[in-house]
C-alpha cells in the first residue's frame, strides 16, 4: 500500500514496511526519531506529547490504533471513539511527520500473538489492574511491538496514565529495550477535568459529575500541602469528594510512584491515584503529591 497525503507535511502509512522505510531514511540523514502511540480521537493531552517529543528529536510519528489485545469482554472496544479525519488533521497541524494506522492483521497478522509482555501481577494487578485483568499484558505488547517497528530513539507517554507509564519503563528497563522514555504531565480542561478521548461519552450532566475526580486529587493534595501525611485520612478525603451523586468511585489509592504499593505515609512524588465510573463511562486520574 502506498503513503497518502493528508495534506502537506504528513505522511499517512498503514504497513509496518512503509514505517521501516520512513525510518531508515530518517536515520541515514542522521536524525532522531521520537513516536507518540494512541489510540486515537486526539485532544491537547495526545498533541502535547507530540510537542514533548518534537523537543527530543528531528521526526515525529505517531502511531493510531485501538488495539483489541488491551480490551476485556464486555469492555468499550467497539465503541471506542474514532475520527481518522479529524486526527490526521491535528496531527499535521502539530507538525507529526508520520501516522502509522495499522489495521489489526497489519499489527496481528497471526490472530492472537504468539508471544506477549505479561507483567508482574504486583505492579499491574492493582489500581486499573484489579478491574481490567490483561489489559496491560496487552498495552505491554502492543508498545514492545511499535518500538519494533519504529525503533524510537524516545517515545513519549502520558502521566494521565500513570500506571501504564509505570510498568512501559519497567519494560524498557528489565528487557534492555535501546529507547528512552519520556512521560508528560496531565492535560486538563480549564475546569480540571483530565482531557481523555472517552470524554465525548459523557452528557451535559455526567461532565459536570466527573470533575468529582479532580477535585478529589486536589482535596488530597491541600491536606497534604497543609501537613497531613496518614495514607488512610488521605484515601478516605479521595473517596469522600469521590462518592459524588452519580459518581462510582472504583479506587482511591496513594501509592509509591516506583512499586505502585499503598503508602503508609505519604511523601512528596507519591501518587494519588483515582478511578470511577460516570454512568457508562470508566474515568481515571492522578497526581503526584508536591
Ligand atoms: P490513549 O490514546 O488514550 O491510549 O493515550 C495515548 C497517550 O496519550 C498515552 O500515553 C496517554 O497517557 C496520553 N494521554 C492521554 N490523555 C492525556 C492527558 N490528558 N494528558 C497527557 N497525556 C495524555
Amino acid at each position: 500500500m502506498s503513503a497518502v497525503a493528508a495534506g502537506p507535511g504528513v505522511r499517512v502509512v498503514a504497513t509496518r514496511a512503509e514505517v521501516r522505510d520512513a525510518v531508515r531514511g530518517w536515520r541515514a540523514a542522521g536524525e532522531r526519531v521520537g513516536l507518540v502511540p494512541t489510540m486515537g480521537y486526539l485532544h491537547q493531552g495526545h498533541l502535547s506529547l507530540v510537542d514533548h517529543a518534537r523537543a527530543g528529536a528531528h521526526r515525529v510519528a505517531m502511531s493510531i490504533f485501538v488495539n483489541p489485545l488491551q480490551f476485556g469482554a464486555g469492555e468499550d472496544l467497539d465503541r471506542y471513539p474514532r475520527d481518522l479525519e479529524r486526527d490526521l488533521e491535528l496531527a499535521r497541524s502539530r507538525g507529526v511527520d508520520l501516522v502509522f494506522t495499522p489495521a489489526r492483521a497489519e499489527m496481528y497478522p497471526e490472530g492472537e500473538p504468539r508471544v506477549a509482555v505479561v507483567p508482574d501481577e504486583a505492579i499491574a494487578g492493582r489500581l486499573c489492574g484489579a478491574s481490567r485483568p490483561g489489559h496491560f499484558r496487552g498495552v505491554l505488547t502492543v508498545v514492545a511491538k511499535l518500538f519494533g517497528v519504529f525503533t524510537p530513539d524516545v517515545a513519549v507517554f502520558g502521566q494521565k496514565d500513570y500506571q501504564q507509564a509505570t510498568l512501559i519503563r519497567a519494560m524498557v528497563s528489565d528487557l534492555e529495550m535501546p529507547v528512552r522514555v519520556d512521560v508528560a504531565p496531565v492535560v486538563r480542561e480549564p475546569d480540571g477535568l483530565a482531557m481523555s478521548s472517552r470524554n465525548v461519552f459523557l452528557s451535559a450532566d455526567e461532565r459536570e459529575r466527573a470533575l468529582a475526580l479532580s477535585r478529589a486529587l486536589r482535596r488530597a493534595g491541600e491536606l497534604f500541602a497543609a501537613g497531613e501525611a496518614d495514607a488512610a485520612v488521605l484515601r478516605a478525603a479521595l473517596l469522600r469528594e469521590l462518592a459524588a451523586p452519580g459518581v462510582e468511585p472504583e479506587y482511591a489509592e496513594v501509592v509509591d510512584p516506583r512499586t505502585l504499593a499503598g503508602v503508609v505515609r505519604a511523601f512528596p512524588g507519591a501518587v494519588c491515584a483515582v478511578a470511577a465510573r460516570v454512568g457508562k463511562t470508566r474515568l481515571i486520574d492522578n497526581a503526584v503529591l508536591p
